[in-house]
């Protein structure tokens, strides 16, 4: 038999092929909007969605906006305002898209972006296909802020809309995303709507942590939770985490982890305070934990591919273990307060 042609591939076959790897479902896209939001300083954000994000995912946001110059290359591959050098990506310690998110989208969606800034006297509105702008930006109406509208998400990938879940399961993954965020950024207003209904989760941005978890994920949660802080000079990190009592547990278990204020995944992390709770809590039975952990950014392993959520950083042993030790300790405190409550 003849060997094969090789051929190279259409470069807009390419681009959509990479795009699909990192928006895998509409949370993936809503979770990069989202940052991107918080990046921007926005004090409120509020999504609206049809169709469980598919048919659309809007973000609005009152954030600095972008400017009109930058919108021609604003959704082009590894454009951003957030970092100029390659040692930028140590310092900025994100898990970040370096430039990734919004050109990804529009490749696999039909994105437009509505902005205006604290220094133009109008918002701007642009759409975008395959990383390009469509014709010239359209002068709008509009208060400060963004908004993404993402819609027809994978329209040109058949197969992957076919092997998504129902959109009330992707409803529930995008509503798990913001509820996560809503809980580590308090003093941000977020609020999540189905398009033409009332809000089904609404934050006000003037309230305590716990009062949010309590809100969001139960007030027996709520209820039991106990702060437990650590800062460390040796490994240079902050721990901040709110974690429930022995007197809790549930079959699920649920780990809020934001590393470096991005959310993300930490087997080794989960499995470690997993640990802990295992003496204290019935066999089978987990916590609910929330957790923030601030590394120095050159400690943070930027290498780590935009749709990996799972990451690691450097020391990740001894840091483990310093948390393990000091939610143990907490664990005991509240243990012994207990047992002393009914002896009484
Ligand atoms: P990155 O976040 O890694 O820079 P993105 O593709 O997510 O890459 O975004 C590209 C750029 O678009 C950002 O650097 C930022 O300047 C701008 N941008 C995106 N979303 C917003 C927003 N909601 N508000 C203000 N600027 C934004
Ligand atoms: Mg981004």
């Amino acid at each position: 038999m003849e060997p094969g042609v090789i051929k190279k591939l259409d470069k807009v076959v390419v681009n959509r092929i990479a795009a699909g790897e990192i928006i895998q479902k509409p949370a993936n896209a809503l979770k990069e909007l989202i940052e991107n939001s918080l990046d921007a300083k926005a004090t409120q954000i509020q999504v609206t969605v049809k169709s469980g994000g598919l048919k659309l995912l809007q973000i609005q946001d009152n954030g600095t906006g972008i400017r009109r110059e930058d919108l021609p290359i604003v959704c082009e591959r590894f454009t951003t305002s957030k970092l100029t050098k390659f040692e930028d990506l140590s310092n900025i310690g994100t898990f970040g898209f370096r430039g990734e998110a919004l050109a990804s989208i529009s490749h696999v969606a039909h994105l437009s972006i509505q902005t205006k800034t604290a220094n133009e006297s109008c918002g701007y509105k642009a759409s975008y296909e395959d990383g390009m702008m469509k014709g010239t930006p359209k002068a709008s109406a509009g208060n400060q802020g963004t908004i993404i509208t993402v819609e027809d998400l994978f329209y040109n990938m058949p197969q992957r809309r076919q092997c998504l879940k129902s959109p009330a399961e992707e409803m529930q993954k995008i509503c798990d995303v913001i509820s996560k965020y809503a809980v580590h950024n308090s003093s941000v207003a977020f609020t999540l709507k189905k398009y033409g209904e009332p809000p089904i989760l609404r934050t006000t941005g003037r309230r305590t942590r716990d009062c949010n978890i309590a809100d969001i994920y139960g007030t027996q949660i709520g209820r039991s939770l106990l702060p437990v802080e650590l800062e460390d000079d040796v490994h240079k990190f902050k721990f901040t985490a709110l974690v429930t009592n022995v007197d809790y547990s549930e079959k699920r278990g649920i780990m809020l982890l934001f590393i470096n204020h991005r959310l993300v995944d930490s087997s080794a992390l989960k499995a470690a305070v997993d640990s802990v709770y295992s003496t204290y809590l019935p066999k089978g039975m987990h916590p609910f934990t929330y957790v923030s952990l601030e590394i120095t950014p050159t400690h943070v392993d930027v290498n780590v591919h935009p749709t990996k959520h799972e990451v690691h950083f450097l020391y990740e042993d001894e840091i483990i273990d310093k948390i393990k030790r000091r939610i143990e300790l907490k664990l005991l405190g509240s243990n012994t307060s207990r047992t002393f409550y009914k002896q009484l």
